[in-house]
């Protein structure tokens, strides 16, 4: 019945996990999830009310434009230019994008033909993966190793696949690893990206989560990386608005031309209200993301000091709201955490090969909850 397509997807690990929660639930347990990454916090208020008094104005209530309101694209250019010092043309180079998974879902379409290849980080998020399946694009794998930071080695990947290759997905700070860039890394990705003339999508979702006074860069800061990338970046991790679908994807022109050809053909863009309620988000205060980042902190800190105590060996997040924790069975530590301790958490493989031997906690749930879901690690010995 399906398309061959079909067939090729990896199993969607994450609905999965969804299923087996909702057993335990059914089962009285009280499930502690450390699995998610949408943040618990509310969407600062301001935003909440923008959005309300944009929603009665019947301006708004019209198919929208597809690249987003004018506006938009002037907030995301000022937001651009004051957090990153990067200078952005808003008529040319800022697509507004329903969430950054949008872009990241058709990205290949524009630029990808069956056969060619996409140079995917693994582990990644899964949708690197997936979008280059359905453009029918072949997947390399380049794997993030510890030893090497969570950064991939370019030199590795072999000379044929990288003439072959049309797109190379970066995430920095990353999700699952929770790594943060190195300096050089992205001059050489540029390099490289010249050389074996390929595109590259840096997705930054997570550039405003971080901690210990380090600040995530822009990919666009990089010298010459306007000449071949485009970034993505998206509302949802920054100002808790991941039911909203918001985001946008910068960079170079003609690139963003190609995506928002595709997206033409696919949504009619993003309701007016909720562009409006962004702008409010991006040119106002960033106490909100500051105060979030706190939180997250605190919550870091209680559960890495709280591994550790347990024996475990774990490193200390500089940004995004995950913790990256080597472990013998990826699988078997998840499903022992979650029958035995009724606490999920998400198997490193979820993100491809390169995750194995991992786990993700998501520090999407409170100090109190963190604590708790440490006592019953201990009580049950994982
Ligand atoms: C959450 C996430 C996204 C998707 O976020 P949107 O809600 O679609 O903007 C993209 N990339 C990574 C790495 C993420 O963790």
């Amino acid at each position: 019945m399906y398309a061959e397509r079909m067939g090729k997807l990896p199993p969607y690990l994450f609905a999965r996990i969804d299923e087996l929660k909702a057993r335990k639930i059914r089962e009285g347990v009280d499930v502690i999830d450390l699995g998610v990454g949408d943040p618990d916090l509310a969407t600062p208020p301001h935003i909440v009310e923008e959005l309300c008094r944009a929603a009665r104005d019947p301006a708004n209530h019209h198919y929208p434009s597809y690249a987003g309101m004018p506006g938009f694209r002037e907030a995301v250019a000022q937001w651009y230019h004051r957090r990153f010092g990067v200078e952005l043309d808003p008529g040319a180079e800022v697509l507004a994008l329903m969430g950054s998974k949008d872009g990241i879902a058709h990205i290949p379409e524009a630029f990808v033909d069956p056969g060619s290849y996409v140079l995917v980080p693994s582990p990644g998020y899964p949708v690197y993966r997936t979008s280059t399946l359905f453009a029918e694009g072949r997947v390399y794998e380049m794997p993030l190793r510890a030893e090497d930071n969570f950064i991939p080695v370019l030199e590795e990947i072999p000379r044929d696949v990288a003439k072959a290759a049309r797109i190379m997905f970066l995430n920095y700070p990353n999700n699952p690893t929770a790594a943060v860039t190195l300096p050089g890394f992205f001059e050489s990705a540029v390099e490289f990206a010249r050389d074996y003339d390929i595109i590259i999508v840096h997705d930054n979702a997570y550039s405003e989560i971080s901690y210990d006074g380090y600040r995530a860069p822009s990919f666009l800061q990089t010298d010459g990386a306007k000449e071949v990338a485009i970034e993505m970046h998206s509302l949802s991790k920054t100002y808790n608005m991941t039911g909203w679908r918001i985001g946008m994807a910068v960079g170079n022109r003609d690139i963003i031309a190609g995506l928002g050809r595709v997206k033409t053909n696919v949504d009619s863009g993003v309701f007016d209200a909720v562009q409006r309620a962004a702008i409010s988000a991006l040119l106002g205060p960033s106490d909100c993301v500051e105060q979030a980042c706190r939180v997250y902190q605190e919550r870091r800190d209680t559960l890495v000091k709280g591994l550790r105590r347990l024996g475990f060996t774990v490193d200390s997040p500089r940004a995004t709201f995950y913790v990256w924790m080597p472990v013998e069975d990826c699988m078997a530590f998840a499903t022992r955490m979650l029958d035995e301790a009724g606490i999920v958490v998400t198997p490193g493989i979820g993100f491809g090969s390169g995750g194995d031997g991992y786990v993700r906690f998501a520090l999407t749930r409170s100090v109190e909850r963190i604590n708790e879901a440490l006592s019953r690690m201990e009580d049950v010995g994982v």
